[in-house]
């Protein structure tokens, strides 16, 4: 197990890709907090990390708010010792096109992806760069380097989770913390499942693989990244897409 005796924080822990980055990061050995608006979602998470025979902490907490991100991280120190490993999950959409995006869902998306990204990696960075060691994940999207008609708020979130994650390395790459990015291409989550049944049919032909991502996919490459097995990688975004994008 490469995790043993960590402790990592999972945002949008609840459900889909966040909840799968959990359990094999305890499968690996780790302990942790998962942080979800949804309450429901993170106790049947932490269920399943207990059963696998680590700590889990299960917080509600919105990543968008300076006090709730302070409150979660204050309490994985005070109940778990220390923060090893953060991975930055939490994700939302309003989709629409730009002529009748409103302003709130603009600001929405940007608060929760992108300040929300920001709030986490600066409360966890202090007690990181104590220890000299850490591991950050940022999950961007495919859609942040292609762009995509009707996802002007998520694309700029997602793009703006790379630029961040590349000042964010250089900054605390001399203190032993790596940051780095993925971008997943497209996943069958709940994000993804609603999506009309043509659009669907056209994205699949555009990925050369020929099938849709799953949730493993990009917990495998989690894995990694805050694995030692990665230790002299920072600043770099994996792309994470049957090969949509290259
Ligand atoms: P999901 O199934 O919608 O899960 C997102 C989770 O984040 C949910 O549990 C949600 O809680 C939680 N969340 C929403 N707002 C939050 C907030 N303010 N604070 C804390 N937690 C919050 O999405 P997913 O597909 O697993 O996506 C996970 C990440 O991957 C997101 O960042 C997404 O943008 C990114 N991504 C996904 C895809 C894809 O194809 N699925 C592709 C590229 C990137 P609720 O359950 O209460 O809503």
């Amino acid at each position: 197990m490469k995790l043993e005796g960590r402790v990592a924080i999972v945002t949008g822990g609840g459900r889909g890709i966040g909840r799968h980055i959990a359990l094999i990061l305890a499968e690996e050995g780790a302990d942790m907090v998962i942080s979800d608006i949804d309450p429901e979602g993170i106790s049947e998470t932490a269920e399943g990390i207990r059963s696998l025979g680590r700590r889990a902490l299960p917080i509600k907490s919105d990543v968008s708010l300076v006090d709730d991100v302070n409150n979660m991280v204050d309490r994985c120190i005070s109940e778990l010792e220390k923060v090893d490993i953060l991975i930055n999950n939490a994700g939302i959409t309003r989709d629409s096109l730009i002529v009748r995006m409103k302003e709130e869902d603009w600001d929405m998306v940007l608060r929760v992806n992108l300040t929300g990204t920001f709030n986490c990696m600066k409360a966890v960075t202090k007690y990181m760069m104590k220890q000299r060691r850490g591991k950050i994940v940022n999950i961007a999207s495919i859609v942040g380097v292609m762009g995509n008609a009707g996802q002007a708020n998520y694309s700029a979130s997602k793009a703006g989770i790379i630029g961040l994650t590349k000042s964010i390395a250089k900054e605390l790459a001399p203190r032993g913390i790596n940051v780095n990015a993925i971008a997943p291409g497209f996943i069958d989550t709940d994000m993804t499942i609603s999506l009309p049944e043509k659009i669907r049919e056209g994205l699949l032909r555009q990925i050369p693989m020929g099938r849709f991502g799953v949730s493993k996919d990009i917990a495998n490459c989690t894995k990694f990244l805050v694995s030692e097995d990665s230790d002299y990688i920072t600043g770099q975004v994996i792309h994470v897409n049957g090969g949509m994008w290259m």
